[in-house]
């Protein structure tokens, strides 16, 4: 800092974490391991240049300090960009570790700094692009921006809130009506809500994601899946609800758990519900995730009474001959085929194509997002069974969801 206070010149911090030094570690043995820690660090000396500095923080991280790398911050951003790409391809060319060829992958984030800067901000930055470009897949760099900083903030923030938002009883379930083809309600789909104090009416896009990472997503599950089997015992007594099923999405998180098919069969014996009135919704990255697996645990909850529907189906990479071994109900086709329907598209094509699919594999179809007279006639005219989406209504509070099926 002192050095650049003087100079008037930026210079760079890079943050460089080995890619799956564990890996190496436990399949090769530490020696092996501290055989590529002083190979990366010779290589990471052999490219800086004279008066740059390289140390070892502690087990695979290193950090290389670069001075002098412009007055102006896009200058030395392009520089140190280049000189960050040296330091990677050096490590990427194949290494020797006792006869075995190995092939060494790195992240590194880098920080710029000039004299207004403190260590410990600087650190953070780093840390924080290091962190950016593990996410974007390793053996990559990126740099820190204010942008990221900001979104970091955000996260920290939100997931703080999110931990408390279930005891604070703000989640809340929006039910959005699927109707038949005449346009009665056959059922509903749970869509969660956050009711947030300051940020008002949060979408699960917001902070599914989010309640996934880290976890959140488990007791929030559960909550949805009790919410809904309570709802469908409480329809049973009404002629007018009595017939409606409750669609509930799964994470992929949740359903890996190793005890999801008892936490569901739990959750249906407390409640008292007819498992036939509940759906689960699936998406296809999640079934392909661990095919066995996901055949293992829908089979037997199958077996309970539940069915089960493939949401945001064509989007993934479906693969037809597993789609068969599947116990599914229903196929959803995903809103952004409809969205296109009626353009001549090759939407349409695949659209009538999922529906013949599904009804030769005796599934049947609900097409999601339907927002136009048009979209409906269409699916319609193609033998598709089921539709949801703001022609009919957007997804509705209870009462409000109670009052539209009482009006027919
Ligand atoms: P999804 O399961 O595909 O849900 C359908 C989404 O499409 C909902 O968005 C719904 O409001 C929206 N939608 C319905 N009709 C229309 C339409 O005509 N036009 C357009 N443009 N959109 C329509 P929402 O409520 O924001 O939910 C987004 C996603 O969040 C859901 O996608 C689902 O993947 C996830 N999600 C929602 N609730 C839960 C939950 O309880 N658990 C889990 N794991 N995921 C949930
Ligand atoms: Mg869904
Ligand atoms: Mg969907």
């Amino acid at each position: 800092m002192g050095a650049t206070a003087r100079s008037k010149l930026y210079g760079a911090i890079f943050f460089i974490d080995l890619d799956n030094f564990k890996a190496l570690n436990d399949t090769r043995g530490h020696d092996v391991g501290d055989l590529l820690l002083i190979e990366v660090a010779q290589r990471l000396r052999a490219v800086v240049r004279e008066g740059d500095t390289v140390s070892r923080q502690g087990g695979d991280e290193f950090v290389v300090m670069m001075e002098y790398l412009g007055a102006e911050v896009d200058e030395a951003a392009a520089t140190a960009k280049r000189l960050g790409e040296t330091l990677l391809e050096a490590i990427n060319r194949p290494i020797n570790l006792n006869g075995y060829e190995y092939h060494c992958k790195i992240s590194i984030g880098v920080g710029l700094f000039d004299q207004r800067d403190t260590v410990e901000e600087l650190f953070k930055r780093a840390d924080l692009a290091l962190y950016q470009a593990k996410n974007a897949g390793r053996n990559t760099l990126r740099f820190f921006d204010p942008s990221m900083q900001a979104a970091m903030d955000l996260r920290s923030a939100l997931e703080a809130e999110l931990r408390q938002a279930l005891n604070l009883k703000q989640l809340q379930l929006y039910y959005q009506p699927q109707v038949d083809a005449e346009r009665h309600v056959i059922g509903a789909e749970a869509l969660l809500r956050w009711q947030h104090p300051r940020r008002g009416l949060v979408q699960p896009d917001d902070f599914i994601p989010l309640a996934e990472d880290t976890g959140l997503i488990l007791p929030i599950g559960l909550w949805v899946l009790e919410t809904a089997c309570t709802l469908v015992k409480s329809w049973e007594d009404d002629a007018c609800t009595r017939q409606l099923q409750v669609a509930v999405n799964v994470s992929a998180r949740q359903f890996r758990q190793t005890d999801f098919v008892a936490q569901v069969q739990r959750i249906i014996e407390a409640s008292g519900a007819n498992p036939a009135r509940l759906k689960l919704e699936l998406t296809e990255s999640l079934v392909l995730e661990d095919v066995d697996d996901t055949i293992a645990k829908m089979q037997a909850i199958k077996r309970l009474g539940v069915n089960f529907s493939m949401d945001d189906f064509g989007t993934g990479y479906s693969s037809l001959s597993y789609l068969a071994r599947l116990p599914i109900n229903q196929l959803k086709i995903d809103r952004s085929f409809v969205r296109n329907l009626l353009r001549n598209s090759s939407e349409e094509i695949i659209t009538r194509t999922i529906i013949t699919m599904g009804r030769g594999l005796a599934m049947d179809v609900i097409a999601e997002g339907v927002e136009t007279e048009a979209q409906y006639e269409f699916l319609e005219a193609h033998g598709c069974q089921a539709f949801q989406g703001y022609l009919f209504s957007r997804p509705l509070p209870l009462e409000e969801l109670e009052e539209f099926v009482r009006r027919g």
